[in-house]
């Protein structure tokens, strides 16, 4: 068995038998209790894994995407024991076990290239929400000339047709099947350091943080919101359109809590 298979299992256990200081099954009940309240998603205090095994520390130090994928496996499989006719009911990569409050908590102005693909835990206020858009995930394309349909998993936010058909073998402009394709909400926030976090005389340093499936539109802005997540990043272009060396940066949520609602003193504003 692979130390994969076992943090899987080690997962399930937890959330089978993980109990707060009141003796309540926190998350279990929160598990069996999805498809009642018709959630795709149950929030994980990563403080409360590492207390019931500290393995998965060192799982989501090394390897981030290994770790966010085991865990939401592993949620995907105590599911499919429990509640059969919910998971068959949804779309499964929608079911996520959203990390919150992880260990390495860092002040926006701290973020440096070490940082890259690892995952971090950030904290400010929210200045701006864009729309919630769709995001296109698995698309079916059909050939223009053969109309032969052709699937094609878009990665990383890119639109990506295919080069040529399958079938014919022709190279043509493909046209994509919305109603066969399948998206996923998509929001695009940013995050500012709070005035507390903020050193006396210094401008406040913000990030993008890009949400997806259940954890759009939960927070507004003017909100103190805690944010886990995976920091990436996306090529820097030239005014004249060329690529840069460098690189513009984001974080990838995975899971997001909302600590405090401060709409008052904020500046707000909505931009698409
Ligand atoms: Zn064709």
């Amino acid at each position: 068995m692979s130390s994969y298979d076992e943090s899987q299992e080690r997962f399930e256990e937890f959330l089978r038998t993980y109990k707060d200081d009141q003796g309540t099954l926190t998350y279990w009940t929160r598990v069996q209790q999805m498809s009642i309240n018709d959630e795709t998603s149950v929030s994980i205090d990563f403080q409360d894994l590492i207390s019931f095994d500290n393995v998965f520390m060192t799982l989501a130090a090394e390897d981030p995407l290994k770790f966010i994928e085991t865990v939401n496996d592993a949620l995907v499989a105590v599911l499919r024991v429990e509640d059969p006719d919910y998971v068959n009911s949804i779309d499964i990569t929608l079911i996520k076990a959203r990390i919150t409050n992880y260990s390495e908590h860092v002040a926006l102005r701290a973020i440096r290239s070490k940082h890259i693909g690892k995952l971090l835990h950030i904290s400010g206020i929210m200045m701006r929400a864009s729309e919630v858009k769709p995001l296109l995930v698995q698309a079916v394309f059909q050939c223009r000339i053969c109309d032969e349909k052709i699937p094609q998993t878009q990665e990383e936010g890119r639109y990506t047709e295919p080069v040529r058909c399958p079938l014919c073998d022709k190279k043509t402009p493909m046209r994509l099947l919305s109603q066969e394709s399948q998206f996923r909400d998509w929001q695009k926030v940013r995050i500012q350091e709070s005035p507390e976090e903020l050193p006396p005389g210094q401008m406040p340093r913000s990030i993008d943080v890009i949400l997806e499936g259940d954890v759009v539109d939960v927070s507004r802005p003017g909100d103190l919101v805690k944010v886990t997540g995976i920091l990436q990043t996306t090529p820097d272009f030239s005014r004249r359109g060329g690529r840069l060396a460098t690189f513009n940066i984001f974080i990838e949520a995975n899971g997001v809590e909302i600590s405090e609602k401060e709409h008052e003193q904020i500046e707000i504003s909505e931009e698409d």
